[in-house]
């Protein structure tokens, strides 16, 4: 019997984020979310898609990067391949697809919002994982225990919004001693376009807590911040809510 998963877009483009960005990169976007994260950009992966098979899948992959056959770079394999979403945890097959493509020898990388168990998934494999900040409205969704089975293969990212979404980034890095753990990635919540809005989304925060980015990185000079500041790649260089990029 196939084992399917609900793909709402399969498409190649540069990796926008993580200690990645730059690279090619083959995204596979899984259908649903089980968050509503207030700034969320791809609110439009919540329903619709298709079912795909597992086999089916990896065909398209392989099709996709039949180009860069001989082109790896230092340790990667390219393109590289995202599971991302909506959430990919969600979706039971999720942890059997990620291994297939281990198999191929395929550097996968799989962006979960930290609201489940990420020990389903392959040792192999890259676990780029959300701490959601106060400001997302889902702070206290997270899967606590997920933090004990960090791996230095793995990253943690925080998306600020406010100053207090800042403060509980950094008290979040001292109590867990993050910096010992992975990477850890700091990004600048970009404002959604109107396009982007979805009524179903938690509440913005009020415009006059916001941060700027110039700020995020004036703090974290001053708190001597062990972590990365990352800009989203993709919303430079094309306008910030097209799709399939
Ligand atoms: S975790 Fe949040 S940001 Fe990510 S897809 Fe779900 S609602 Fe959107």
């Amino acid at each position: 019997m196939s084992r399917n998963l609900l793909v709402h877009e399969i498409y190649l483009s540069i990796q926008g984020e993580s200690t990645f960005a730059g690279l090619p990169c083959i995204f596979i976007r899984l259908t649903g979310c089980d968050l509503r994260c207030s700034y969320c950009d791809t609110a439009y992966a919540f329903k619709g898609g298709q079912t795909m098979s597992i086999e089916a899948i990896i065909q398209t992959v392989e099709n996709m990067a039949q180009p860069f056959a001989r082109n790896g770079t230092l340790g990667h394999k390219l393109p590289l391949v995202e599971l991302t979403g909506g959430e990919p945890l969600l979706q039971k097959e999720s942890p059997a697809l990620v291994s297939q493509l281990c198999d191929r020898g395929y550097t996968v990388l799989i962006e979960t919002s930290g609201a489940h168990d990420i020990r389903k998934l392959d040792p192999r494999s890259h676990r780029i994982m959300d701490l959601k900040c106060p400001s997302s409205g889902e702070s206290d969704r997270m899967f606590a225990e997920n933090i004990e089975h960090l791996s230095p293969r793995d990253e943690v990212k925080f998306v600020i919004s406010t100053h207090e979404d800042y403060r509980w980034c950094k008290s979040q890095i001292e109590k867990w001693q993050l910096n010992e753990r992975c990477e850890i990635l700091v990004s600048w919540c970009a404002p959604l376009t109107a396009s982007q809005q979805d009524p179903n989304l938690k509440p913005a925060p009020s415009p006059e807590t916001l941060i700027s980015r110039q700020e995020i990185i004036d703090q974290m000079m001053k708190d001597a911040l062990p972590a990365r500041f990352q800009a989203q790649l993709h919303k430079i260089i094309w306008p910030a809510d097209a799709k399939g990029v």
